[in-house]
């Protein structure tokens, strides 16, 4: 195709406190280093329902949400060297950043010291609003765009550009492997992924869930042991049992109890934050040489990484495929965990 796409189909929030609706929203020419992605499947998000609803502040409107691509090269700039016409990729929650500092020169993107500019709901070096998945073509730089492996499903691919990465890096900085006790809090979205990737880099798994009500679900996911938190009896039975605890849950947790689940010198690691403040006694972690941590999605070169990771272990997500007119009713039960365990919109209903 040589035509321009200037003008493509979105399902966008209008305001803060707005269903999202099918509208139309500029995308860029293609540029030399562009690659024009026909977009077949967007996950859908807990941030997305958090920044569409402005719960962060400071939103963008109108807001077309999703960091969580997959789709297909539809036409590509002239200097564009890694992807042709047809290839299969992923772009997840950044578009491009400085490329210049200390951590962008590292492969860690998405610590950019000046910022990175996110897939939606930030402003692009054009100055332009930065429109995300929730739609049927994105203009992305090659620089920020990922090849997704022959092999894995794109619709099944689509949550590991968000929910996939961020439990991966971290699961990977703090070696998960045969020999290694990791503790997943949260069998979500992040939850899941970090439930199968773990038990594929040969760890033991354990979650640590509210409620047994999904144990068999974490157990055919790839779970060793799964364990209740409402019951106290957890906590004695579980004490000094962990190298690591990836805490991938929004709610606040009782961190001082948490820590006191970890062997000597290991590390809770957060993915999931709430919003206010917490606090801990630091004798949790004193005692112990323990760490506690954090860690935000995953670099570029990572995120290649993680797929081939996937692809090469027959990994995607659990995902429940919807049309676009369900996006509103997607995100109410996103709220009230009731999905097992990814919303994606096929990008064919909008
Ligand atoms: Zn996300
Ligand atoms: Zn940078």
């Amino acid at each position: 195709m040589t035509e321009q796409i200037t003008t493509v189909s979105a399902y966008a929030a209008p305001a803060p406190d707005a269903p999202l609706e099918l509208t139309t929203v500029p995308r860029r020419a293609v540029g030399e280093f562009d690659v024009l992605i026909d977009i077949k499947y967007a996950g859908i998000c807990h941030s997305d329902i958090h920044q569409a609803r402005d719960g962060w502040g400071e939103g963008i409107f109108p807001m077309v949400p999703g960091h969580e691509i997959a789709g297909v090269v539809a036409e590509v700039g002239a200097g564009v060297s890694k992807f042709a016409v047809g290839d299969r990729v992923g772009v997840g929650c950044m578009v491009d950043s400085c490329r210049e500092c200390e951590n962008c020169r590292a492969g860690l993107e998405q610590y950019c010291v000046k910022g990175n500019v996110p897939t939606y709901n930030g402003l692009g070096k054009d100055g332009e609003p930065t429109y995300g998945g929730y739609s049927t073509h994105i203009v992305v730089d090659e620089a920020y765009t990922v090849r997704i492996p022959d092999g894995l499903a794109l619709d099944v691919a689509a949550p590991l550009l968000c929910a996939g990465i961020t439990t991966y890096s971290p699961l990977k900085r703090w070696n998960a492997g045969p020999g290694k006790k990791i503790a997943v809090v949260g069998l979500g979205g992040l939850g899941h992924m970090a439930v199968k990737i773990a038990h594929a880099m040969g760890a033991e798994v354990t979650v640590l869930s509210q409620s047994l009500r999904k144990k068999a679900d974490g157990e055919r996911l790839g779970a060793d042991h799964y364990y209740a938190t409402s019951d106290d009896a957890t906590f004695e039975q579980l004490a000094g049992s962990f190298d690591m605890i990836l805490s991938t849950v929004s709610a606040p947790l009782p961190l001082d109890k948490y820590l006191g689940l970890l062997r000597t010198e290991g590390a809770f690691v957060n993915v999931g934050a709430p919003e206010e403040p917490v606090s801990l006694n630091l004798f949790s972690v004193i005692g112990g040489g323990k760490t506690l941590a954090g860690s935000m999605i995953g670099g570029i070169r990572e995120t290649q990484e993680m797929l081939d990771f996937c692809a090469g272990h027959g990994l995607g997500s659990e995902i429940e495929l919807i049309r676009a007119d369900q996006i509103n009713e997607a995100y109410e039960r996103v709220l009230a965990s009731d999905v097992r365990y990814r919303f994606v919109i096929d990008a064919a209903t909008i």
